[in-house]
């Protein structure tokens, strides 16, 4: 009787980036990309801890190329190889770049659901990635990762609405102050109850701004309350644990 033959499964190659590895037994690691073909996966790389050489530069922050092997009845894919496909080797270098970076990371982790891909994120974290690259001037990283994550809110159809309310629609003026909840999804005008935090207009144009694509709208003074307000959105949104 003719052995069955294996269907052979053709390869994932992705550009992916490293967003987890955990060492199990004596050489292998659980790994979890964050890959442009398949949003988020979990796989197993055999041997990693052992030998580097078809594994180069299994690190964070680095853009890799990897190929990936589905396997039947498992959650976890097999990592057949991985190269560096755009090292970003400044980025390692100093502290500040690599925290707003390793925060972004735990973003995408947090909302990315697995198995699916989200082209925009992948865009948006990997721009976000190589501007923290190239050395941004003094005080700005925390602007960069602002600004990034008020793009991954838009990415996955959670941009801050800030021209009107959430609640009742009731559309907001331009120069006015206005209440903010972030886990609400933007504006909540004072007659459905307002929020704690309160936004002036010139504050609420440029996180609009830098929502909309404009790199230099987020200033270095606004960083921090705009990654505030992304951490609180993205929280609301958050994929399910796993
Ligand atoms: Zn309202």
């Amino acid at each position: 009787m003719p052995r069955p033959t294996r269907k052979r499964v053709e390869p994932i190659r992705t550009e992916a980036l490293l967003v987890r590895r955990v060492p199990v037994g004596e050489a292998d690691l659980i790994i979890t990309l964050f890959t442009e073909a398949r949003g988020m996966m979990g796989a197993v790389a055999r041997s990693a801890r052992r030998t580097s050489k078809r594994f180069a530069g299994l690190e964070p922050m680095h853009l890799l190329r990897v190929s990936l092997e589905e396997r039947a009845g498992s959650d976890l894919a097999l990592l057949v190889e991985a190269s560096i496909a755009k090292p970003r080797l400044h980025l390692t270098t100093a502290l500040d770049r690599l925290e707003a970076a390793g925060r972004a990371l735990r973003w995408i982790r947090g909302v990315a659901p697995p198995g699916t891909p989200e082209p925009g994120l992948f865009c948006t974290v990997n721009d976000l990635l190589d501007a923290l690259d190239v050395a941004p001037p003094e005080g700005s990283v925390n602007a960069h990762l602002a600004t990034a994550g008020l793009r991954m809110l838009g990415n996955i159809g959670f941009g801050l609405v800030l021209d009107r309310c959430v609640h009742c629609g009731k559309p907001c003026a331009p120069e006015a102050t206005a209440c903010l909840d972030a886990e609400a999804g933007g504006l909540v005008c004072r007659a459905c109850g307002g929020a704690r935090l309160v936004v002036r207009s010139a504050l609420r144009a440029r996180i609009e701004a830098a929502a909309a694509g404009d790199d230099a709208a987020i200033l270095a003074e606004d960083a921090q309350v705009v990654v505030d307000l992304v951490e609180a959105a993205l929280s609301a949104h958050a994929a399910p644990a796993r």
